[in-house]
């Protein structure tokens, strides 16, 4: 789907998970691509049908849904904050073993390389990387200014609660509080799980941010991502309710 010019997203079969691809010219890079090889495979088609190659890969955090590749989408360099990149390199293993996948294809997960700079390093329209501690260590947003679009990484989801995962319920709301400005200025937001939200809709950009927060603050009552969850997302649930004061 083409969200706006130079950005388009494909969303998995498993957990409504999504890749974004950002393009210019005939360069493009791929965040996030998932999950399955028939997928990834069908990504790099479209790529190719589309005459883009792909000049960098980002991961927004370490979790294995989030750090996939596939041979057909080449040789650029895959990128992610440093701390998201040590976090890959220290749960490689662990990483692989949470996937069912091709032996070709495991063999390239969580191959990811530190980048410490505030935006990504490429020609195309600036993309300002944002890095926090919620959900996961390291993990990044982007920002791109021109169509005003937030990539948001795992949080932010119409489908999936807050996980708070490895972080403090401080650390999420930290992270929140850094996407709160960009998600105030969002004409859309593309979470890791779910669907788009677009501004002046009902489920827009600072609904979905409010929403969270609800849930962070034990407010929302019967939040309703957990109506029709599936029991691994009530099993956080349950888990992020210990931890949370
Ligand atoms: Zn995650």
């Amino acid at each position: 789907m083409e969200i706006s010019d130079g950005v388009l997203v494909l969303t998995s079969r498993t957990m409504h998970t999504t890749s974004t691809v950002l393009y210019e010219g005939g360069d493009a890079v791929v965040v996030d691509p998932a999950w399955h090889a028939d997928e990834l495979s069908a990504l790099a088609d479209l790529l190719a049908a589309r005459g883009l190659a792909v000049r960098l890969g980002w991961a927004t955090h370490a979790h294995h849904d989030h750090v996939l590749w596939h041979p057909r989408l080449g040789r650029a360099p895959r990128l992610a904050s440093p701390a998201a990149a040590r976090e890959a390199d220290t749960r490689r293993t662990e990483i692989r073993t949470a996937l069912d996948l091709p032996a070709e294809l495991l063999a390239l997960a969580g191959l990811l390389e530190p980048h410490d700079g505030g935006r990504l390093p490429w020609r195309g329209p600036r993309a300002e990387i944002l890095v926090h501690d919620a959900h996961a260590a390291g993990h990044s947003a982007l920002w791109l200014p021109g169509p005003r679009v937030l990539i948001a990484g795992d949080m932010l989801s119409d489908v999936e609660i807050p996980l708070l995962e490895t972080s403090t319920p401080e650390q999420y709301r930290a992270g929140l509080d850094l996407l709160a400005p960009y998600v105030e200025q969002a004409e859309a937001l593309i979470p890791g799980h779910g669907t788009l939200a677009r501004a002046g809709t009902a489920d827009s950009p600072v609904s979905r941010l409010a929403a969270d927060r609800r849930y962070l603050n034990r407010a929302g009552g019967d939040d309703p991502r957990l109506r029709a969850a599936p029991d691994w997302l009530h099993e956080a649930h349950a888990q992020n309710l210990r931890r949370l004061p």
